[in-house]
């Protein structure tokens, strides 16, 4: 008997090779497989005489072979298997390179299904590696709906459509999470239902519901989280901030410019959640450049005029590091002692010290705002009065590293007495509503829908051909004679590729050294370089050592030269328009007129149009609104990156999902806030929990 926690490797029919592939594509349990979900679907569900084929039409046919041969094809390159099959209205020639069981299974007289392509050649009608499958069995292959799956390790779909058939054989117990009343009142198949439709679906509609379900089961999961969350904070007792009115009118006179009016909404939402008696849970969505970081000033300002501490956390050490110099400069004034600490940096006011001398003196209560990287949530990090937490560009940390520092936020100050410090997490990219709604529906929101009044908007052209990209570099080469910085951006993709990447940028910085830009001296930063190294030579070109900084996608976070007017990106389709706007945010933020060029490498209309959206807005929130519908919600969380199964991914747009999904989780809690009993679905938001967390 097979369960859904039962190994691959008890299943006879899956080969130790297939099951190291499998492992690579993270499936190790019959669970595992049965959600490893088709991509598409041929149809292939009419059964066609072959007298009625046309060519490149998709077909299934059924008939008899009544010839087969196999062999070398002249050049021998190739094996070859030839066979005719025949029905009753005619008969046609089936052709399979370099499938030698072809010729193994099939016998003169076996009566068979296939499905493909037919074309028509010089010895007339054909068909080439046709899905094939003896007709006295049941449809597996042919004949209907077939799935699709993604061929990855080298894996076909020929075979996962065999071992889930096979699976569904042999299973008898389809354990459901979600309890039947619900899945009745919402007209939900059974989780088995949806499992073999999502797989074999009879028709299209099939298809559509099993997928509604599974999009219903995620979304009722995050849901369940969101509101456990909620509740968590919702029942725990914060500190609450009193800030004394006149002290901060005269922080805010201190500033070089005046708030905008949505900075001063944000920052009055964010005190009057400061001083309730429950911890604040805010997230603040701003378009970058929207001047976040001196909202966060403000709160982190009250806080430590009442004598608490404030940790500020940012997801890289160069950007903790100018957080901590801005800071630092915005208190000057103020008495209050900031610190930084990372990975490399242990500095308590002015001074660098040892990470214990640092340590000492958080837990003593000494610096009152503390900046640093996930360095600061080492288990040995104490602090005396941690009363807010800022999360500076949160979406860096992933969906579950979020709800891990929350908890994490929870637990530090967990205990009888204690106080669960106030939450405040900052975004750079622009979140639609509806996402913020699904993914953040524990959070409150504060939006920074408006830039500082001195602003020019940033030019952007997208560059087409070798004529537009020579206009750049004159244009770059005028603006810099005028004593202006360029960015050039090459994209990097992954993790894995990092190396091909910056190998990449290290071509092309020389290639535009020497024989671009020959006059002009042209920096290099990729993300293979230590902090350190990073750090001196961004500080080198806001020093205007380099006219020009060639950078992998490093630069993509935060980092403020004003004097930088300029930002080519190449290959600029391989990014999302979300994360394009984030590179653009890197010009504009000084008083020059700024200028972004797009410059993909893939010329086609499709692409062309995508990125014309950025020439057309400079709006945070429409670009994401756009990119949203183009890429779908894996372009705010990289579906890998966040974890999140594709089918959540694909209905995070679907507001009537999600708000039914919160309805049905509040019900559920309601009764039974613990899930106690409901242990199929504690269970499964157990595992679904660990499924986000794997990052
Ligand atoms: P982001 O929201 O992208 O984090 P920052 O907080 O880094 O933006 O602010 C971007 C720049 O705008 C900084 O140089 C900051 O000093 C400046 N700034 C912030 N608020 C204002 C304002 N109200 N008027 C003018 N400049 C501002
Ligand atoms: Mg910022």
């Amino acid at each position: 008997m097979i369960t859904f926690d039962t190994p691959l490797s008890h299943i006879p029919t899956i080969k130790e090779q297939s099951l190291k592939r499998l492992e690579r594509l993270g499936l190790f349990t019959v669970s595992d497989m049965l959600y490893h979900f088709p991509h598409r679907y041929e149809d292939y569900s009419t059964i066609s005489p072959i007298s009625s084929l046309i060519p490149d039409e998709k077909c299934t046919l059924e008939g008899v072979v009544t010839h087969i041969e196999a062999g070398q094809t002249w050049k021998k390159k190739m094996f070859l298997t030839e066979a005719t099959l025949e029905d009753e209205s005619g008969n046609m020639r089936l052709i399979w390179f370099n499938q030698k069981f072809v010729a193994q299974t099939l016998k003169e007289g076996t009566p068979i299904r296939v499905s493909g392509k037919v074309s028509r050649d010089n010895k007339g009608l054909v068909m080439t590696n046709p899905a094939f499958e003896r007709s006295s069995r049941e449809a597996v292959h042919t004949g209907r709906l077939v799935p699709v799956y993604p061929e990855t390790a080298g894996l076909t779909s020929r075979f996962f459509r065999w071992q889930i058939t096979g699976i569904f054989q042999k299973l008898t117990i389809f354990p459901d999470p979600v309890p039947e009343e619900i899945l009745t009142r919402l007209h939900l198949p059974s989780i088995k239902q949806a499992l073999f439709s999502i797989h074999f679906p009879k028709d299209e509609e099939h298809q559509l519901i099993a997928r509604k379900r599974f999009a219903f089961d995620e979304m009722l999961f995050i849901q369940l989280k969101a509101l456990e969350l909620k509740a968590l904070f919702e029942t725990a007792k914060g500190n609450p901030i009193f800030y004394d009115e006149q002290h901060l009118v005269q922080f805010t006179a201190s500033f070089p410019f005046t708030l905008t009016t949505a900075q001063k909404r944000a920052s009055q939402e964010i005190l009057t959640d400061l001083g309730k008696t429950r911890p604040m849970n805010r997230l603040l969505n701003g378009d970058v450049g929207s001047g976040k970081t001196i909202v966060a000033a403000l709160a982190s300002f009250a806080v430590s005029e009442q004598g608490f501490q404030t940790a500020i956390l940012a997801p890289t050490e160069i950007l903790a590091r100018q957080h901590f110099e801005s800071l630092t400069r915005i208190f000057a004034n103020t008495g209050q002692t900031l610190a930084l600490l990372t990975g490399s940096y242990h500095i308590l006011g002015k001074d660098t010290v040892t990470r214990t001398t640092l340590l000492k003196a958080i837990s003593a209560g000494i610096p009152h705002i503390i900046i640093g990287t996930h360095a600061l949530l080492e288990e040995d990090v104490a602090f005396q009065s941690l009363t807010l937490i800022v999360v500076d560009e949160q979406h860096r940390f992933g969906v579950s590293q979020r709800a891990r520092l929350q908890e994490l936020a929870f637990n530090s100050l967990d205990g009888s007495e204690e106080k669960v410090p106030h939450f405040l997490s900052m975004t750079a990219t622009p979140i639609p509503r509806t996402l913020t709604l699904a993914f953040f529906g524990n959070l409150d929101l504060s939006l920074l829908d408006e830039l500082p009044k001195n602003r020019k908007p940033i030019i952007t052209k997208i560059g087409r051909t070798a004529l537009d990209r020579e206009k750049i570099y004159a244009f770059i080469r005028s603006e810099v004679s005028k004593g202006r910085q360029a960015f050039f951006i090459f994209p990097l993709v992954e993790e894995s590729l990092a190396m091909k990447d910056v190998k990449a940028a290290v071509a092309e910085h020389s290639h535009l050294a020497e024989t671009v830009f020959p006059h002009l001296s042209i920096g290099l930063i990729h993300g293979k370089m230590k902090s350190k190294e990073k750090e001196t030579i961004m500080k080198d070109f806001h020093e205007k050592k380099y006219d020009i900084l060639v950078a992998t996608a490093v630069i993509e976070v935060g980092i403020d030269i004003p004097n930088a007017s300029i930002i080519i990106i190449e290959e600029a389709e391989r990014f999302g328009l979300a994360q394009l706007h984030q590179f653009r945010g890197r010009v504009g933020r000084g008083e020059h007129q700024s200028y972004c060029f797009l410059i993909p490498h893939d010329t086609s209309s499709g692409v062309s149009e995508r990125l014309r959206v950025l020439e057309k807005t400079t709006s945070g929130f429409e670009i994401a609104e756009a990119d949203l519908g183009i890429r779908g919600p894996g372009a705010f969380f990289g579906t890998r990156q966040s974890g999140m199964p594709d089918i959540a991914m694909e209905n995070l747009t679907n507001i009537k999902l999600i708000t039914i999904a919160r309805e049905e989780a509040k019900n559920i809690l309601k009764e039974d806030p613990k899930l106690n009993s409901h242990p199929l679905l504690q269970e499964a938001l157990k595992k679904f929990e660990e499924k986000i967390h794997l990052e």
